[in-house]
């Protein structure tokens, strides 16, 4: 008799669990307890959906039009408005058949690496990396390979380091910037050389501009197709009303391609979720139709929690932080404290750093080891000034301990 086969599929077992989710649960295990747990963990603002924005939902409710089904692709005004929208904030000049609605840039993430891999291409991934990147890259039957950089280079990949990752098999270049969890954002220059190069090799780029508002300091974002336009014919731009509205969990976000590529995905769209919510998608249509006012208040905020929570890290003995110029995390290194005796333990990795830190200041970080890069910590700005301070004088005072 043939053996039973595996209750779970082998591809879909294959996922690694999120190396955040043991800390996680232990947080919340904690907080249910009583602790008093501050969390540096969230990757979502820690700010409500303007209000013209939740009005414009509470409107299409009532719309007849959005009780059934639309084009999978997304409505035609907001895929009009996102080509508009782009052409604002990047500069990239695309046209409506362009653009695919997705639920959140996570599908949109999902989507361009179904679309475009065939089993065994690789992509190349500048590490630290957003966990999802590499599962989904796995899920098409595609090869991550990691390209790592450290806080000696504020976290920004070489096109040296890229050419000496590239093989024959290598079909995709995914490049963030601003990056999560690194917060770097790459020059100018460095994205045209890059994008140049992409090219020259004949590679793909996806490209992830979800955090492209959220940039400090002297930082600019730059979208890689406009610094350079060579590689509009093999460029897949992934970004969402997420971040830049506090929008996270209405799932809208969207991907822009060449017009094949957007036909192929939206048809696996229209077979694996049909349309994005109507209504989100018309939140989403207030939303990127109107100003930029609300992001910028919470880019202040950012800002302020940036600066502050670098100063306090490199305080710390055995911490490095370089300043992130984007996004709204701080990706330390903490090589300095591995291997060191602390609370009568010796932990010998983030992970192992991060629980002993939770049970013995009650401050929740999420340790490297889900970007890819053991030895660092990754610390959100999305919470309140005063937790913030609190968090890490309480992380200084165990860290500090350390022998
Ligand atoms: N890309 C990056 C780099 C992210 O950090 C996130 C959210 N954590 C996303 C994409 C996806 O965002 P969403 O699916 O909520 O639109």
């Amino acid at each position: 008799m043939r053996a039973a086969p595996a209750r779970v599929s082998a591809r879909i077992a294959g996922i690694t669990p999120s190396a955040t989710l043991a800390v996680d649960a232990k947080a919340r295990e904690l907080k249910a307890a009583g602790h008093p747990v501050i969390g540096f963990g969230a990757g979502q603002p820690d700010f409500p959906t303007p209000a013209y924005i939740v009005d414009a939902a509470a409107a299409a409710v009532h719309d007849r039009a959005n009780h059934g089904y639309t084009a999978a692709g997304g409505l035609p005004a907001l895929r009009e408005a996102i080509a508009v929208k782009t052409r604002r904030d990047s500069g990239y000049a695309v046209d409506a058949s362009q653009v695919l609605v997705t639920n959140g840039g996570k599908q949109a993430v999902y989507s361009a690496f179904a679309t475009l891999l065939d089993p065994g291409d690789e992509v190349l991934v500048p590490a630290p990396y957003w966990t999802t990147y590499p599962e989904s890259i796995r899920l098409a039957g595609g090869a991550p390979v990691p390209v790592v950089a450290d806080e000696t280079t504020g976290y920004l990949v070489t096109v040296e380091q890229l050419e000496a990752a590239r093989t024959e098999r290598t079909k995709v270049l995914l490049f963030v910037s601003p990056s999560n969890p690194s917060g770097a954002v790459y020059p100018r220059e460095q994205v045209e050389e890059i994008g140049r190069w992409a090219h020259e090799h004949g590679l793909w780029v996806i490209t992830d501009e979800i955090y492209e508002h959220l940039v400090y300091g002297t930082a600019r974002f730059a979208s890689i197709p406009v610094a350079a336009p060579e590689l509009s014919g093999r460029c897949v731009v992934v970004n969402g009303v997420a971040k830049t509205y506090a929008m996270t969990g209405w799932r809208v976000g969207w991907m822009i391609g060449p017009a094949d590529v957007i036909k192929a995905a939206a048809n696996l769209q229209s077979h694996a979720t049909s349309n994005v919510c109507n209504v989100a998608q018309a939140a989403a249509l207030a939303a990127v139709t109107g100003d930029l006012s609300a992001v910028e208040a919470m880019r202040r905020a950012f800002d302020r929690r940036r600066l502050a929570m670098t100063s306090m890290l490199n305080e710390i003995p055995g911490v490095i932080c370089p300043l992130p110029e984007g996004a709204f995390y701080c990706y330390p290194s903490i090589k300095g404290v591995l291997g060191k005796e602390l609370a009568g333990q010796r932990p010998g990795s983030t992970t192992d750093l991060a629980e002993v830190i939770l049970e013995h200041a009650d401050v929740a970080v999420v340790p490297g080891e889900a970007f890819g890069t053991p030895g660092y910590f990754r610390l959100s700005c999305a919470l309140g000034d005063a937790d913030l301070e609190e968090g890490l004088t309480r992380l200084h005072k165990l860290l500090s301990q350390a022998k």
